[in-house]
C-alpha cells in the first residue's frame, strides 16, 4: 500500500464509464486536494530540476553523459526514481498522484525529463510490475540510486508503431540461456545506459525434434528480457534530433549477446503484456510531463507579455494576446483536470484491492482498467502543450524564433511527444478501439446505453431539468456531449460491425469526441467543486471550464457531422443530423470576457493562475 496520505476518492467509475453516466463533483481528485506529502515530493523534484538540472542544460546538450549519470544519481538520492517502488526494494512507495506531481516537475527540463522517463517509467516500472523477486532484489536498488541507468528497447527500424513486428531474435541455448541478435532504434539513454529492457522474438528451440513438435516450437514468442550492457550490448551513434539535444538517443546492436535464462522479464511469449502495460503507465506520465511543460511556458508568456512594449503599451494589454494567454490557460486547465482525475481513479482502485506492499499486481490491473484515460492523457496533453508552446513563440515575436530565449527550445523539444509512447494516431485508434472491446466483452454497458438513446431520440423531446447551480448549463452540455458520443458509437458499430477497424477516419472523430467529453467533464466538475467550496479563485475556475465547454461543443459538432456524413446519406443522414441538432443545443457564452479575465490574472501573477 502507498504510504502517502490516501486521497478520499470513492472509486465509483470503472475505465470508460464516464462516457455513460454522470460523476458527482466530490468524487474526483483535483489538484486542490493535494496533501502536504504530495506537495513535499513535488517541491523536492522542482528544486532539483531548477537548481541542479537547468543550470547545466547547455552542458547536457553538448552530450556530457557523465553529467547526465551524476544527475540521475543525485535525483536517485532524493528518492525521485523510487516513487512507484515499494520500500522493500529501496523505493519510497508513494501513490500515483505523487508520481504525477514528480513527472510534472521533471518537465521543466524536457531533455532530462526524457532521461528520467526512460529510466524511471520504462525500466524501473516494468521491473516493479513484472520482475521476479530475484530480479527486483538484484536491479531495483541500483537503479533507484542511479548506480545503474535504464533504457527501453522496443522500436526497430522496421517496427515502430507495429511493435510486435520486431525482428530481433532470441534463440534458446541448451543451457537455458538466450542468444540475442538484432538492432533496436531510437533508444532513449541508449548511449550510456547499463540495463536495457529489450523485446525480442524467441524463435523456437533449435534442439527441438522434427515434424509438428519442431513447427510448434518455432512459433514466434514475443518476449521481454533484462539485458545488461556488460553482456555485450553495443550502442550506435547519437541521432541528430530536432530537439531533446540533452537526451541520448541511439540504436542498440545485439550480436550473439548471451542473456541468462533468469533474465527473462515476465514469461516467454508474454512480452506484449509487458510492452503494452508499461505503455499505459508511461502514456499517463507523459501527459503529466506535458502538463508540467505547459505551466512553465505560460509563465514565460505572461512575463514576456507584461514587459514587452509596442505602440507605447505592454503587449499584454492587446486583446489578441489576451486571447492567446487565456486559451493557453483553458487548455492547460483541462489536461491538468483530467490527469488528476485519472490519478485519483487509479489510486482509489489500487487502494480498494487488499495487497502486500511488494505486490505490483493491483497497480498493473489499475493501469489496464484506465488504459483509455491514459491514452487520452497522452494525446490531449501532447496536443495542448504543442498549442501552448506554439503560442509562446508567437507572443515572443522574433525573440521566440532565436535561441536567446527558451521558447524555441521548448517547441523543438516537445514535438516528439506526439510521436513516441505510441503516436497520437495509434493512441486515437486505441481510444474507441478499447472502449468498443470493453463493450463487446460486457465490461462497459455502451451497447444498451446506445440503444436506450436511440429510443429516447425517437420519442418526443424532453425538456432537461434546469440546473440553477453554478455551471449547471455546462454540466447539461457535457451530458449532451456524452449522448452525442453514444449516438456516434452506436451508428458506427451498426454501420460497420467488425469492419469498423478499417474506418480510421471515423475512429479518429470518435476519439476526438471522447477526448473532449472526458476533458470537458473533468474541467467542469473540478470548477464546480472549486465554486461549491468557495475557493479564492473559484470564479477563474468557472471561466476556464465554461470556455472549454463552449469550444468543445463546436469541435464535437464538427466531428459528429463529418463522421455521420461518412456513414449515411440522403434521408437517413438528414434524420441523424436532426437528432444531432436536438442533442447538441449549447448556447454560446461570452468567451472573450472570460479569456480576458484569465489572461489578466495570469499576467498579474506571472504564471499559470491555478498553480
Ligand atoms: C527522440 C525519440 C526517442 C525515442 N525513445 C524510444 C525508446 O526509448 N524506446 C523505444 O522503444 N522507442 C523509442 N522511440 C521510438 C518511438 O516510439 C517510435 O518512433 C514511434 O513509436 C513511431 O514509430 P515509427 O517512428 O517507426 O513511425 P511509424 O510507425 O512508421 O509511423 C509513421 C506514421 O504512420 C502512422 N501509422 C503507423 N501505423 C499506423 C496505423 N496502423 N494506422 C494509422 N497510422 C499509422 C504513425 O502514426 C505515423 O504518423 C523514440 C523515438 C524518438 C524520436
Amino acid at each position: 500500500m502507498s504510504t502517502a496520505a490516501v486521497p478520499t476518492v470513492p472509486s465509483t467509475l470503472r475505465g470508460g464509464e464516464w462516457l455513460l453516466q454522470p460523476s458527482p463533483s466530490d468524487s474526483l481528485f483535483t489538484p486542490e486536494k493535494l496533501t502536504d506529502e504530495h506537495r513535499l515530493i513535488g517541491r523536492t523534484a522542482q528544486e532539483f530540476v531548477q537548481n541542479e538540472v537547468l543550470p547545466v542544460l547547455d552542458q547536457l546538450e553538448q552530450k556530457d553523459w557523465e553529467l547526465a549519470r551524476r544527475l540521475v544519481q543525485r535525483g536517485g538520492g532524493l528518492g525521485l526514481f523510487g516513487v512507484d517502488v515499494p520500500e522493500a526494494y529501496g523505493g519510497v512507495g508513494l501513490d500515483k498522484v505523487s508520481s504525477l506531481v514528480v513527472s510534472e516537475k521533471m518537465a521543466a527540463s524536457a531533455s532530462f525529463g526524457a532521461t528520467f522517463g526512460a529510466h524511471a517509467n520504462l525500466t524501473v516500472v516494468p521491473l516493479v510490475l513484472f520482475g521476479s523477486e530475484a530480479q527486483k532484489q538484484k536491479y531495483l536498488p541500483k537503479l533507484l540510486t542511479g548506480q545503474l541507468i535504464g533504457a527501453y528497447g522496443l522500436s526497430e527500424t522496421g517496427s515502430g508503431s507495429d511493435a510486435l513486428g520486431a525482428r530481433t531474435r532470441a534463440v534458446r541455448q541448451a543451457d537455458g540461456s538466450f542468444l540475442l541478435n538484432g538492432e533496436k532504434m531510437w533508444i532513449t539513454n541508449g548511449g550510456f545506459a547499463d540495463l536495457f529492457v529489450v523485446f525480442a522474438k524467441v524463435d523456437g528451440d533449435p534442439s527441438a525434434g522434427s515434424g509438428s513438435a519442431r513447427a510448434e516450437s518455432r512459433a514466434e514468442q514475443f518476449t521481454a528480457f533484462l539485458v545488461e550492457r556488460a553482456f555485450g550490448v553495443k550502442s550506435g551513434k547519437e541521432e541528430h534530433k530536432m530537439g531533446l539535444h540533452g537526451s541520448s538517443t541511439t540504436a542498440l546492436i545485439f550480436q550473439d549477446v548471451k542473456v541468462p535464462a533468469e533474465n527473462v522479464l515476465g514469461e516467454v511469449g508474454k512480452g506484449h503484456k509487458v510492452a503494452f502495460n508499461v505503455l499505459n503507465f508511461a502514456r499517463f506520465k507523459l501527459g503529466a510531463m506535458c502538463g508540467g511543460g505547459a505551466y512553465g511556458a505560460i509563465a514565460e508568456s505572461a512575463k514576456y507579455a507584461a514587459s514587452r512594449r509596442q505602440f507605447g503599451q505592454p503587449i499584454a494589454s492587446f486583446g489578441a494576446i489576451k486571447h492567446k494567454i487565456g486559451e493557453m490557460v483553458v487548455r492547460t486547465y483541462a489536461i491538468e483536470s483530467l490527469l488528476y482525475r485519472t490519478a485519483g481513479l487509479v489510486d482509489a482502485r489500487i487502494d480498494a484491492t487488499p495487497h502486500e506492499a511488494t505486490d505490483g499486481g493491483p497497480a498493473l490491473a489499475a493501469f489496464e482498467e484506465y488504459a483509455v484515460e491514459a491514452s487520452i492523457a497522452k494525446v490531449a496533453g501532447s496536443e495542448a502543450l504543442n498549442y501552448v508552446l506554439d503560442e509562446n513563440i508567437q507572443i515572443h515575436g522574433g525573440n521566440g524564433y532565436v535561441r536567446d530565449y527558451p521558447a524555441e527550445r521548448h517547441f523543438r523539444d516537445a514535438r516528439v511527444n506526439r510521436i513516441f509512447e505510441g503516436t497520437n494516431e495509434i493512441n486515437r485508434l486505441l481510444i474507441p478501439g478499447m472502449l468498443i472491446r470493453r463493450a463487446v466483452k460486457g465490461d462497459l454497458p455502451l451497447i444498451p446505453a446506445a440503444k436506450a438513446l436511440q429510443d429516447e431520440l425517437m420519442g418526443p423531446a424532453a425538456m432537461p431539468a434546469a440546473d440553477e447551480a453554478v455551471l449547471g448549463e455546462e454540466l447539461r452540455a457535457v451530458d449532451a456531449f456524452k449522448k452525442t458520443a453514444l449516438m456516434l458509437f452506436g451508428v458506427a458499430m451498426q454501420t460497420y460491425g467488425e469492419k469498423l477497424t478499417d474506418q480510421q477516419e471515423v475512429l479518429m472523430h470518435l476519439a476526438d469526441i471522447a477526448i473532449d467529453v472526458f476533458s470537458a467533464e473533468s474541467s467542469t466538475l473540478r470548477a464546480r467543486a472549486a465554486a461549491d467550496s468557495q475557493q479564492a479563485k473559484a470564479a477563474l475556475h468557472v471561466d476556464a471550464a465554461r470556455v472549454f465547454v463552449n469550444d468543445a461543443a463546436l469541435r464535437i459538432d464538427a466531428s459528429a457531422r463529418q463522421a455521420l456524413a461518412a456513414m449515411a446519406e440522403g434521408d437517413t443522414l438528414r434524420t441523424m443530423l436532426a437528432a444531432l441538432r436536438r442533442l447538441l443545443k449549447v448556447t454560446p457564452v461570452n468567451t472573450v470576457v472570460m479569456r480576458r479575465r484569465l489572461a489578466d490574472e495570469t499576467v498579474a501573477r506571472g504564471g499559470y493562475p491555478f498553480a
